[in-house]
């Protein structure tokens, strides 16, 4: 794209995270850019941010591909959630139908600090395996991701989800802890306390580790669900300062 082309240069953010939504606001700012922030929808108030949004799905990889077209997309950022693994195949085949440059941002995996107890598995169905009987677990893998506790009715479980639900608690014990990230240290402290859970179940999402910081210092156990393989071939950052770099010279060079 030429310099005189810059003005309306559209840059198309995959979001979900806190770094989607701080990149689209850094965005806004640089003159020539237009970042557009996409989101999923499945949350009935996303976190708040004054930077340009739609949400939904766009209709699988083909639908991705038309929309960058139709809307004259000249960058896509991959920002969404290391765990959203469905969205991130789509926009690597969607970038390469329609010759629109793409970058993955996400967030660097936690590693365990001294004194962490952790247990890496790499499904929620292993995790579910392993608390011992009886055990009392905290699951901040989101509700979707508790299925597989099902198959453990001695275990009593909270599950963690962003919305109220009316829905039905899914486990045979246990209950729902409504809350919206993010989540205070000291908060979750008092929270895993009152709630007498012994083992904490997490993706590796990264970012804060007020949860992990938590357990630790009340000798919990962790277990960890390793982050689905990265896509061989694309350009990945880790932090928003090197998505904005990339943006500006997607567009400008
Ligand atoms: P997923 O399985 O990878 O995606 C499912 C479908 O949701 C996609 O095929 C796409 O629908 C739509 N979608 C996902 N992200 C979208 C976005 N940013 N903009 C527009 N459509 C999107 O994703 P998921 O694991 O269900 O996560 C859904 C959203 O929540 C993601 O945006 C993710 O960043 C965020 N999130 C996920 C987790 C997690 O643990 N998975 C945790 C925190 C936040 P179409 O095929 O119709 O385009």
């Amino acid at each position: 794209m030429g310099a005189n082309d810059t003005k309306t240069a559209t840059v198309l953010i995959l979001g979900g995270t806190a770094e989607a939504r701080t990149l689209a606001e850094r965005l806004a700012a640089e003159p020539g850019l237009r970042p557009l922030l996409s989101l999923a929808g499945a949350t009935t108030r996303p976190a708040g941010g004054a930077a340009e949004a739609r949400a939904g799905g766009f209709g699988g990889a083909e639908g991705l591909r038309r929309y960058l077209l139709e809307q004259s997309i000249a960058a896509l950022i991959d920002a969404t959630h290391p765990f959203a693994a469905r969205m991130s195949r789509n926009a690597a085949e969607a970038s390469r139908a329609a010759g629109v440059p793409l970058l993955r941002l996400k967030r660097p995996a936690w590693t365990p600090q001294p004194g962490d107890r952790w247990r890496m598995t790499r499904t929620a169905e292993e995790a579910a395996a392993l608390p011992p009987a009886g055990a009392r677990v905290f699951l901040a893998i989101g509700p979707n991701s508790a299925a597989p506790f099902a198959s453990r009715p001695d275990l009593w479980a909270a599950i963690r989800r962003i919305e109220p639900t009316e829905a039905l608690f899914p486990l045979a014990q246990g209950q729902w802890v409504v809350g919206r990230p993010p989540f205070p240290e000291a908060d979750e402290r008092r929270l895993f306390e009152e709630l007498g859970v012994g083992w904490l179940v997490s993706k590796n999402s990264g970012g804060d580790r007020a949860k992990l910081n938590a357990a630790r210092a009340l000798g919990m156990e962790v277990v960890m669900i390793e982050r689905p393989a990265p896509m061989a071939g694309l350009p990945c950052v880790e932090t928003v300062d090197e998505a904005v770099e990339w943006a500006l010279a997607a567009i400008r060079g």
